[in-house]
């Protein structure tokens, strides 16, 4: 029997076969994919990777729906699923991979991408369903409404693209919101520097009106190199210039 879809973890699954072939066509597995999917659910997007051949790993927090997929390990070779929550879960037993793929629940969409920048080296690219105003915020710019945090920090670590929009009528149930199936292909650049990045980006939208040599006191020097990057407000700064400057305070210490 098929356990009523809950709630609490976010169950709303894909029935729509047509929006299933085309969020597969975007992932595109080879048989010599190593691929991740997290929240396999009743396996709309699983099904069809498997049957590509891929080498599979899954990580399930409903329980019932972990045991469903960890009894048919042996059908598939390379495919298993791991009963944990991906939020907590340390995903380096199934890394490095070449696609991380999800239909994720709404309210952990934001620890997903905390997540994903923290493995970055180690997955090639990303192609993940999140709410509509959730991706418009991963690529939203200097000036835009939705310019945030995650905003920054996505275009540092990822070059994220959006794919195509997700009506609720392909879920059941259907959600309240649209969804957005969107790609990150992640960037190897050095990651020494991440934690202060993190830091850094964080604390100035803490104060996102002040100016940054306000908001960042912590981190000013008044010999700054770049004075007029400094007098700018959190929401004013292009990814890149955090970047710049975060280089410019880790140089200094
Ligand atoms: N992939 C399926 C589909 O597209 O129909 C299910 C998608 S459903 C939106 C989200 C899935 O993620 C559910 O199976 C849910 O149980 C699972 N899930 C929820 N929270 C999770 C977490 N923290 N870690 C892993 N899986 C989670």
């Amino acid at each position: 029997m098929i356990p009523l879809a809950k709630k609490s973890l976010g169950q709303n699954f894909l029935t729509d076969k047509p929006m299933i072939g085309k969020i597969m066509e975007a992932v595109s597995p080879k048989k010599e994919s190593i691929i991740l999917e997290i929240g396999p659910g009743r396996g709309a997007l699983t099904l069809p990777l498997l049957e590509s051949g891929c080498r599979l790993s899954c990580i399930e927090l409903d329980r019932v729906l972990a045991e469903h997929w960890r009894s048919r390990e042996a059908l598939y070779p390379g495919f298993r699923c791991i009963e944990g929550d991906a939020v907590k879960l340390d995903w380096s037993p199934y890394l490095p991979c070449d696609i991380c793929v999800g239909n994720i629940p709404y309210h952990i969409s934001r620890p997903l991408m905390y997540k994903f920048f923290s493995y970055r080296r180690a997955i090639k690219e990303a192609v993940i369903m999140v709410q509509k105003e959730f991706a418009e915020k991963l690529l939203a710019s200097p000036g835009d409404k939705a310019y945030g945090i995650v905003s920054v920090l996505t275009q540092c670590f990822c070059d994220p693209r959006y794919l195509f929009s997700v009506p609720p009528s392909v879920f059941s149930p259907p959600p309240k919101v649209t969804s957005a199936c969107v790609r990150l292909t992640f960037k190897r650049t050095d990651t020494e520097n991440d934690a202060l990045l993190i830091r850094l980006v964080q604390t100035a939208f803490a104060q996102r009106r002040k100016v940054l040599t306000n908001s960042l006191k912590e981190f000013y020097d008044k010999d700054a190199n770049d004075r007029e990057l400094w007098l700018k407000r959190a929401d004013g700064l292009r990814p890149e210039e955090y970047l710049a400057l975060t280089r410019e305070i880790a140089a200094r210490s």
